[in-house]
């Protein structure tokens, strides 16, 4: 189960599902599965995923992706990197002495070429209503210290379909002309229109052209 290359961009366990959830999901299945082989049949799991389950799949993924990508101690560009009892490489950040979250005083490690690391960024930047480059750093730097990851996140927004059609600029046409009636010079009510689905101009006022009009 554990005998995947990170460095190809995606991974098997990367190509099932196109969430990360799912892929964490298939991952703690197999896992469950595993499990399940070596009880008798009334002690096995049978219910959703939990997320106690869940937490642990993704720690052993990323401990695999950590394990791959930063096998030697050389191979870690930060200094202040440190294990924890989880085998988990972790960042020591300047306010280590500070009262609060844990994963936030010590993100988990990440590197930036992996689809591991691409997907769960996807994954954060949808779930946190495709907010902007700082939002999204500021969210993934609450829990995971992902290596070049501004690079990273300004690639998927710039990918993404939803806020490239914001962002894009208007398309511009050549003026044409306005018709004749619009621009001579004449009695006022001389020429009327309508303006639905597309302007309609009787030359004459004629009421009972009009209520036809009206009632078509
Ligand atoms: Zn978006």
């Amino acid at each position: 189960m554990c005998s995947f290359n990170v460095k190809e961009n995606f991974p098997w366990y990367t190509q099932k599902f196109s969430k990360y959830p799912s892929r964490i999901r298939l991952v703690a299945g197999i896992k469950r599965f595993i499990a399940n082989c070596c009880k008798r049949p009334e002690d096995r799991k049978r219910r959703e995923i939990s997320n106690l389950e869940f937490e642990s799949v993704e720690k052993i993924l990323l401990r695999i992706v950590q394990s791959e990508c930063f096998f030697e101690p050389r191979n870690v560009p930060i200094i202040n990197v440190v294990k924890d009892r989880e085998e988990l490489l972790r960042v020591k950040i300047k306010i280590t002495e500070r009262k609060d979250d844990p994963y936030f005083l010590t993100p988990i490690l990440l590197p930036a070429n992996c689809g591991l690391t691409t997907q769960l960024v996807e994954y954060l930047y949808k779930s946190n209503c495709h907010g902007g480059t700082q939002i999204l750093l500021s969210i993934i730097k609450g829990k995971y210290w992902i290596l070049k990851s501004r690079r990273i996140v300004r690639q998927i927004i710039r990918k993404c379909v939803m806020c490239r059609q914001y962002s894009a600029r208007p398309a511009i046409s050549a003026h044409v002309a306005l018709l004749e009636d619009r621009v001579m010079d004449v009695k006022i009510f001389e020429v009327i229109g309508i303006d639905l689905a597309g302007s309609k101009l009787p030359k004459k006022l004629d009421l009972l052209n009009l209520t036809n009009f009206f009632e078509s």
